[in-house]
């Protein structure tokens, strides 16, 4: 089974206006993680167009701490999903938002209808250190994970070491990359980073093993069965 577990809606202020479900599931392998700037807003509207697909739907969401580093947290369900991102909400700046300057955020149902405007400035770093990010994370009982290692807002790009945090797992978007996580002993996983239709499963993971759902499939991940196509 293939997977792409780091999909924009359009929910983040640099994603396409395109980016919502009946039009992500089209295209989405049999396994996608929806994981927006700062916000899990638009993942139970998600889950609703990916559970009627018969595809898997794993909730997500990629936070940004305030060192400028993107850490993504995959969740079991949308209630923890949720819950992290209120708190998250407490912690972006106070600042009004401009649509025209910053992106549309835009909220979405399950019949692609644009619900409502959101005015958090989801692209904004939060006032978080990356050690409270995580530990956020893994006190909803989810899995944090590198976003981009060597790209901008990257871990390693930002801060040229892999700090000792509980985090084991890494997207990387190259071989080298893929190397440098393993010698880490991080797990590589790759996943498409897509922001518009076209770029989802660009890059992907496989699972070989039958996954029913996603507490099955993050034990998987968890547990080193995601593979890049440089495990091959
Ligand atoms: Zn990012
Ligand atoms: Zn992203």
């Amino acid at each position: 089974m293939k997977c792409d577990l780091h999909v924009h809606s359009c929910l983040s202020p640099c994603a396409d206006l395109t980016m919502v479900p009946n039009e992500i599931v089209k295209r989405s392998p049999e396994i996608l993680s929806i994981c927006d700037h700062n916000s899990g807003e638009n993942v139970q509207s998600f889950l609703k167009v990916f559970e009627k697909n018969s595809k898997i739907l794993i909730p997500g969401i990629e936070i940004q701490s305030v060192e400028d580093i993107h850490i993504l947290g995959y969740f079991d369900n949308v209630e923890k999903l949720m819950k992290v991102s209120k708190i998250i909400y407490e912690h972006l700046p106070k600042i009004p938002y401009d649509p025209e300057k910053f992106g549309y955020q835009l909220k979405v149902d399950e019949s692609d209808q644009f619900t409502s405007l959101e005015i958090a400035p989801l692209g904004f770093p939060t006032d978080l250190n990356i050690e409270n990010v995580v530990e956020i994370i893994l006190k909803h009982s989810g899995i944090p994970a590198y976003a981009h290692i060597n790209r901008k807002f990257g871990i390693l790009y930002q801060l040229g070491i892999f700090p000792d945090l509980d985090v084991h797992i890494a997207e990387v978007t190259s071989e080298d990359e893929y190397h440098i996580a393993k010698k880490k002993n991080l797990i590589p996983i790759s996943s498409s980073d897509a922001h518009y239709l076209n770029q989802i499963g660009e890059m992907y993971s496989i699972i070989e093993d039958e996954v029913k759902n996603a507490k099955e499939f993050l034990s998987f991940l968890i547990n080193g069965k995601v593979k890049t196509i440089w495990d091959f």
